[in-house]
Formats: structure tokens, sequence, C-alpha cells
């Protein structure tokens, strides 16, 4: 039976030498593409970095997040994302309208990212932060993360992911794996991998044709032997809460608080993840304001 819902499954070799993760985010792209009203090329990158950001955030341990930022020169601005090793993601890009003309026939990605960096900040458990940069090496996402793992954290990586969209612009497929091979992989089963990940084709159009995660597995991992050791059900998720913007009020100094009153007699604060607007009038912010902290 055909197991067409968004999750992830997460696998490793009987050796312990290979570890790999595959995903089908097709539904939770799809809703992003809702929320942000985003054009063919924004649901395309944010897709691709929404299932990049549920990708690195499942190879931390419990606790963890994962924070994606994708600075681009390109038309499409600043694409972050978040997830979490539960399997919530949310994200957002600065220029959801921009567009491009195909290019060779597919949705140029790389000509909405431009040049820039790729940085991933890591919120461990216990509360220390770790960030790594690295540049664009090409703007299509998968291979900037893929460059990103083997230069900045040394780990021999390969990533791919795909986002297919619709005539009617809604997202047709999306989907991604991970693949990393610690120092003691076989040269055989590494030069299978190269030659299997070279002929799986377009990844979002295997998805788009019905494969799910497990199949992605079994088409990049081939002969290899593996076991799945965890599956996950994925989902766009934002955690903003009225607790969460009232102590972002709380941060802000009185004197462009009461600007902003003044201005408009109310305080409005909109979530860029999910656009969810928070409204506080005087009285309120009155009292958040003398609320002891
Ligand atoms: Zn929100």
């Amino acid at each position: 039976m055909k197991d067409n819902h968004d999750h992830l499954v997460r696998a490793i070799t009987k050796d312990r030498q290979i570890r790999i993760l595959a995903a089908r985010t097709t539904d939770l792209v799809e809703e992003a593409r809702k929320l942000h009203k985003t054009s063919p090329l924004a649901t395309a990158a944010l897709g691709r970095t929404l299932t990049g950001a549920l990708l690195v955030a499942s190879l931390l341990k419990s606790g963890h997040e994962v924070s994606l930022s994708i600075d681009g020169s390109g038309p499409l601005g600043k694409i972050i994302a978040e997830a979490n090793y539960k399997g919530e993601v949310r994200g957002y890009l600065k220029n959801p309208n921009a567009n491009l003309p195909l290019k060779n026939g597919k949705i140029d990605v790389a000509g909405g990212v431009g040049q820039g960096e790729l940085t991933v900040r890591k919120m461990l458990a216990n509360g220390k932060p770790y960030e790594g940069s690295t540049k664009l090496i090409s703007g299509e996402i998968g291979e900037d993360l893929t460059y990103y793992f083997t230069v900045s954290e040394q780990i021999p990586s390969s990533v791919g992911l795909g986002v297919l969209v619709d005539k009617d612009m809604s997202v047709k497929a999306a989907g991604g794996f991970l693949l990393q091979v610690m120092p003691d992989a076989s040269e055989e089963d590494i030069d299978l991998l190269e030659a299997n990940i070279a002929n799986i084709g377009s990844l979002s159009r295997n998805i788009g044709a019905g494969k799910g995660p497990e199949e992605i597995l079994e088409l990049v991992m081939g002969d290899i032997y593996y076991r799945i050791l965890e599956k996950t059900d994925v989902k766009y998720h934002c955690r903003c809460s009225e607790d969460r913007i009232t102590a972002l009020v709380k941060s802000l100094s009185s004197k462009e608080i009461e600007s902003v009153l003044e201005e408009q007699g109310k305080v409005e604060i909109q979530c860029h993840f999910c656009n969810q607007t928070y409204s506080f009038d005087e009285n309120e912010i009155n009292d958040i304001m003398n609320e002891e902290s």
C-alpha cells in the first residue's frame, strides 16, 4: 500500500558508516505556498529550504532545533526556514512575488537565489547555539547544503531537494534526501552511491509519480543493505503565540512603543512565519509594560 502523506524516514547501514534520510513534503510546501501566496519560483525555493531544514533537524538529537538562512543577491531575497526534531517546520522569504522565466524548461531557483551565503544555526537543547556558514556555490539549495556539510562540518554528504509546481501553480510534489558518509565507509559502497545518485533523475518527478521516502531510499541505496531507524510525520507548524509576542513587545524600548501608539493608537505585530497579526491597544500595552518581569 502507498504511504502518500508527508513524512520523513531515517536509515543507517549495518556498519553504521552511511546514514540517509528521505522526506516527502508535498502537503507542507503547498501549505506554505497558500500562506505566503508565493510565485512558482518562490514556491520552489522556499519548498526546498523547508525540506532541507527538516532533513538537517532530523540529524540532531531530541530537543534541538535548526534554522537555515539563505541570503542571496537574487530577486527572492533572504529565505529562512526553521525546523525541529519533531518534524515541525516553518519559513518565509523576503519577496514571495518574485518570479523569473523558465530556464531550460525548469524553474530557475539558482537565478532567484543568486550569490551569497548559507548559514546553518543549531539551537542545542542545553541552550548553546552553534553556527556555520558557507558561500552559495550554485543557489540550487540542495547543492549548497551538500557543500556546507562537506566544507563546514567536514562530513562528505549529498543533499537532493526538489519541488514540482503544477500548471495551476499548486505544489504537485516536494521532497528530498540527505546522505552522509562516515570515514570508514567502503570504497565499493561509495562508488555504488555515486552511480545511484547519478541515475536517480528528477527527485520531484519521482515523488510526483507517487514514490514515497521509503522508495527514495531504495533508489539512492540500491543494493546496499540498510535498516530504517525511524519514521516521523512532518508538517508546517508555527509556534508563535500571544505569550511569545508579548515577550517581544516587552523587549522593545518604551520610546519606540510610545511613538507607534501615538501614530496608530495600537501596536500591531505580524508573525513572518504564519502571517498572524497580534494587536495590542494602549491599555494592553500599559499592562504589559508595568508587569513584573
Ligand atoms: Zn506565527
